[in-house]
């Protein structure tokens, strides 16, 4: 019998900030986690989405005395959750509001864990964060906050809506984004995001964009393997009443697991 896929998937990490979840107990602590509804979405009798913790200098062990390029050659894809803002460090930038200083750690950790799984040449699929954390690794840069820097694009996020926020998407036509959904040139999408891709890293090509802004809303690269980044929650969308306007994430994910088990049952030597 075949094994499960295993599936990497980089941890949601909560700081506590004292008094505005004064719940005590292990609220006090930081927390990785995986969101029920991402993994739900992930998980089956033949899929095990596994969590790769992050690692600083204030954790109880050393940064080397892990593998991440260990990691990713047991594992057979990776996930990249949504979650805390990108830190604009990472692309060169100072934060514009102090609000907007993102998760500097979160972003090194992600990026090593990119590089590893790009190197063993595993699929990597980015959600939200995950898509801008792709665009920044490869080079490219984010707005900030999008209502300050784009004045001009519709409403991205609205947190009383939060997962209820959609607006469309036109598919680029000929990427292999548009293959996987014949005949469909446009649809509705959920729309979680403050932040998003400013300038587009030089190796990534569009795949989608948001209808009429032009906010980049999907990437993948062009190199040598499976990255891909979209802008919208799928795990949300899977969790309620479809209808037909929206983009159905299943054929994403089944493309990904599709790459993954490829790459799985290739032969050890095939890079
Ligand atoms: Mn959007």
């Amino acid at each position: 019998m075949t094994r499960p896929l295993l599936i990497g998937v980089s941890a949601r990490i909560y700081y506590p900030t004292g008094p505005v979840l004064d719940l005590g107990g292990v609220w006090s602590r930081t927390l990785h986690y995986l969101e029920q509804s991402f993994v739900h979405w992930v998980i089956s009798r033949d899929v095990l989405p596994v969590m790769v913790p992050a690692v600083d200098r204030e954790s109880l062990l050393r940064r080397t005395e892990i593998s991440l390029h260990g990691y990713a050659g047991m594992l057979d894809g990776l996930l990249l959750q949504g979650g805390n803002d990108i830190a604009p460090e990472s692309y060169g930038e100072s934060p514009l509001a102090p609000e907007w200083r993102g998760d500097r750690i979160r972003d090194r950790y992600e990026i090593e864990l990119l590089d590893a799984f790009i190197e063993a040449g595993k699929p990597v699929l980015g959600i939200c964060r995950g898509c801008q954390l792709i665009n920044v690794a490869l080079g490219g840069t984010l707005y900030q906050d999008i209502p300050t820097q784009r004045p001009d694009a519709l409403p991205h996020l609205d947190t009383a809506q939060y997962d209820h926020q959609f607006h469309d998407v036109e598919l680029v036509p000929g990427t292999r984004l548009a293959g996987l959904y014949p005949g469909v040139r446009r649809a509705s999408i959920n729309s979680i995001h403050h932040q998003a891709i400013k300038d587009l890293a030089p190796e990534l090509e569009v795949e989608a964009r948001s209808v009429p802004d032009g906010i980049v809303e999907a990437v993948r690269w062009r190199g040598p393997g499976y990255v891909f980044g979209m802008q919208w929650h799928p795990e949300f969308l899977a969790q309620h009443d479809w209808h037909e306007t929206q983009l159905d994430a299943h054929h994403i994910l089944q493309d990904f697991l599709q790459a993954a088990r490829q790459r799985r049952d290739a032969p050890t030597d095939e890079r």
